[in-house]
């Protein structure tokens, strides 16, 4: 399974920035994990691709430009772009961002080929599929609706976090699971601001640390995920500081394969 960490942002000669601003994953070059920077940081080849999108959650920071994503390819799809996601996150994707004011309910629109945008519910702790993918959605610990996944392609399997403070059903499903690859998890803010983390459901490097004593490590990576932008040397030293073995942070653009 190829997995990119799409970047937020570019400097003046196009190179991706390291900062993780927004949160979107491409797997495979055909389907995305939230969709954060989605409309930002695709070439031409991976945005005729793609026709899957997961939300997790409904925070801008996941969805921000999953709007404008569609908007630029409504006159050319030949299928509605699916957006599985949770029915509670679907229901507030329509009440908060697909609601006629702050953007087009694009769900209820058709190009000159059909339906543009179509949403998928997914289950919760049951297996669905996703274009070639098997996923596992399971709720993790965050202040709005938010699911934690586990993808497999048959060859390999990958956990995504999401965003998610100290939580136990998803490390039941991890445990549980033969031949995990990689664990990509949040550490969104540096230890000296744990009050912030703890209100908003973040982890720090710190309570990252006492969180992953819950896994039984297998060998796989563990790539950490979601750095604030502002702080991301501070947590990037802190997360050194654990001695993890094969825990390392994501970089963004970099193509990572399991
Ligand atoms: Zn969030
Ligand atoms: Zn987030």
């Amino acid at each position: 399974m190829r997995i990119q960490l799409l970047p937020s942002t570019f400097d003046a000669q196009g190179v991706a920035n390291l900062e993780q601003r927004l949160t979107c994953f491409l797997i495979d070059d055909c389907v995305a994990v939230d969709a954060g920077s989605i409309a930002i940081a695709l070439t031409n080849e991976q945005r005729s691709k793609v026709k899957d999108i997961i939300v997790t959650h409904p925070h801008m920071d996941h969805v921000a430009s999953l709007p404008i994503f569609i908007d630029d390819l409504y006159p050319s799809l030949q299928q509605p772009m699916r957006v599985h996601a949770t029915q509670e996150v679907i229901q507030l994707l329509e009440r908060d961002v697909f609601n006629w004011n702050v953007y087009p309910r694009f769900s209820d629109l058709k190009n000159d080929y059909g339906p543009v945008m179509q949403y998928v519910p997914i289950p919760i702790g049951e297996p669905f599929k996703v274009a070639h993918l098997n996923v596992v959605a399971v709720p993790v610990n965050h202040i709005v609706p938010t699911v934690g996944l586990v993808v497999s392609d048959g060859q390999s399997s990958v956990a995504f976090s999401s965003d998610t403070a100290e939580t136990e059903e998803f490390w039941k499903i991890l445990n549980k699971m033969k031949g995990l690859d990689a664990l990509l998890i949040e550490a969104s803010f540096p230890d000296r601001m744990a009050k912030l983390a703890e209100v908003s459901r973040h982890f720090t490097p710190a309570s990252l640390g006492q969180e992953l004593k819950k896994l039984n490590h297998n060998g796989m990576d563990i790539m950490a995920v979601h750095l604030k932008a502002t702080y991301r040397d501070e947590i990037v030293a802190q997360l050194d500081a654990l001695n993890i073995p094969k825990l390392s942070v994501m970089e963004p653009g970099r193509i990572y394969e399991w």
